[in-house]
């Protein structure tokens, strides 16, 4: 018999790996508040005959016995997040504290009603796995680890004890997205803010007047680094280090560390009108990428007080030589984003000024190299930083766990898997720093659109995702 035919058939996996998500999201489990999906989980574990247990911070753990014939295998850890990002639609009345999500089949995909995202990532891949090893299947050595506020941080896997993970050899995670695909890599993040304290003059003759940039595409800072888009904070503070006789009240742009801004704005005095054709022409370059980021000038109240010149001179020189986009690519995975800024947020708060940076990188040393370049801007600029963040994963494509992977899916479908990395932060970049030398693959099904109302997952290649990890489990992983 094949594994297929043992798991029942195409139809009947699919139909198990729903029901099993349909268990486990019957709680809300936005990030934070995962408490009640977390005792769905321990009465599913428990109902396998396991005994979980579950940490200070939410995270579920249960030992699973290998199949007789098979104690002196490595310890393989199966391993994925309970939280999701409960994207709303406006007006919908859906609340993601109160409100679990409603699961639909429909026109092949599983999905919502479209009132809320669906939470597929990550609670479909943990399904899958819980599914699967409740028909039976053969098995080494395993632990199935569950943790909370992935999605704001990593921060249930900062908590992992690292007990938890000893003697452990390998672990997958099943937050992948991509049928087809392992990632053996993901970036690390660093939040710097960066701040100085402002001072003032009074204001110098002429009229206020207020220059915006708005209408820029923004994004993703991990996603959407490489693709070139406008950063109108960087755009506005170049053009007015350039031009000194502009005194500055105020500048102000973005909303989030890891969000690339899409507008900001500056208010000024100048005793006649300022002359953009300068910035206008400079907006020229990001036509393709930035279509809709329009120029204003317009009079403003004229300010009492303004920076004074050295201020001024500093505090747009750091702006303006901040690095924004890609530092990198990566040296093992060419077309993979290596190292990355993202210029989030600028703006005051009474007289201090910050400037808010998130920098990725997969390798250390980027990640060095590319903090060094703004701590040496702010020496000379009277800036000081603070700074949280997670480690990078470095990808090698040797990944003994990615390459047993290949070749089980090799077996079952004739292709190989992509063996890559990704420019955002996965929960193996946290667990590898609590367990040395243990090896680590990230795969998953199929979800599109994820934290949004639009996130969905092609129900026909449900059943193949559960073939590769029930294939990885049988194969072992020595
Ligand atoms: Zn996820």
């Amino acid at each position: 018999m094949t594994l297929l035919e043992r798991l029942g058939g195409r139809q009947a996996i699919t139909a198990g790996v729903v029901d099993t998500f349909r268990t486990l999201s019957r709680h809300p489990h936005p990030s934070g508040q995962e408490e009640a999906a977390g005792r769905d989980y321990m009465a599913y574990l428990r109902d396998m005959g396991l005994n979980p247990v579950r940490d200070g911070a939410g995270n579920v753990l249960a030992e699973v016995p290998p199949s007789p014939g098979r104690e002196g295998e490595p310890v393989l850890v199966l391993q994925g997040h309970m939280d999701m990002v409960c994207a709303v639609a406006p007006g919908s009345g859906f609340d993601p504290s109160a409100h679990p999500v409603t699961i639909v089949e429909r026109k092949g995909y599983l999905c919502t009603d479209r009132r809320s995202s669906l939470g597929a990532d990550n609670n479909l891949g943990n399904a899958t796995a819980l599914w699967v090893l409740k028909q039976g299947v053969s098995h080494g050595p395993l632990r199935l680890l569950f943790t909370v506020r992935e999605e704001v941080g990593l921060e249930g896997a900062k908590e992992v004890s690292p007990a938890w993970l000893a003697g452990a050899s390998a672990l997958l995670n099943t937050d992948g997205f991509h049928l087809g695909r392992a990632i053996v890599g993901s970036a690390g993040g660093r939040r710097e803010e960066w701040q100085k304290h402002l001072e003032w003059a009074p204001a110098p003759a002429g009229q206020g007047w207020r220059i915006s940039l708005t209408g820029g595409t923004g994004g993703h800072s991990g996603d959407d680094i490489h693709l070139g888009r406008a950063n109108p904070i960087v755009l506005l503070a170049q053009w007015l280090a350039e031009r000194p006789q502009l005194a500055v009240a105020s500048f102000t742009g973005g909303t989030a560390f890891n969000a690339i801004p899409s507008w900001a704005e500056s208010v000024v005095v100048w005793n006649g009108t300022p002359e953009t054709g300068a910035l206008q022409d400079a907006l020229g370059a990001f036509a393709a990428t930035d279509p809709h980021l329009t120029l204003a000038l317009t009079p403003a109240d004229r300010p009492e007080l303004v920076w004074t010149p050295t201020c001024r001179a500093e505090l747009l020189s750091f702006v303006s030589g901040l690095r924004h986009g890609v530092f990198v690519m990566d040296p093992v995975f060419p077309q993979v984003v290596g190292a990355s800024a993202n210029v989030g947020v600028a703006g005051a708060d009474g007289d201090t000024y910050t400037v808010k940076v998130f920098l990725r990188a997969a390798r250390q040393a980027h990640m060095e190299e590319l903090s060094a370049l703004h701590q040496a801007s702010a020496d000379q600029t009277g800036f000081t930083g603070q700074w949280t963040g997670y480690p990078g994963w470095p990808g090698e494509s040797s990944n003994p766990l990615a390459q047993q992977l290949d070749r089980v899916y090799q077996a079952q479908t004739g292709r190989g898997l992509e063996i890559t990395a990704v420019h955002v932060g996965l929960e193996p970049s946290v667990l590898r720093e609590k367990a040395p030398g243990l090896v680590m693959a990230s795969t998953g099904p199929d979800i599109l659109d994820a934290h949004s109302v639009d996130e969905r997952a092609p129900l026909d290649t449900l059943a193949d995702y559960a073939l590769l990890l029930a294939g990885l489990l049988e194969a072992g992983i020595s």
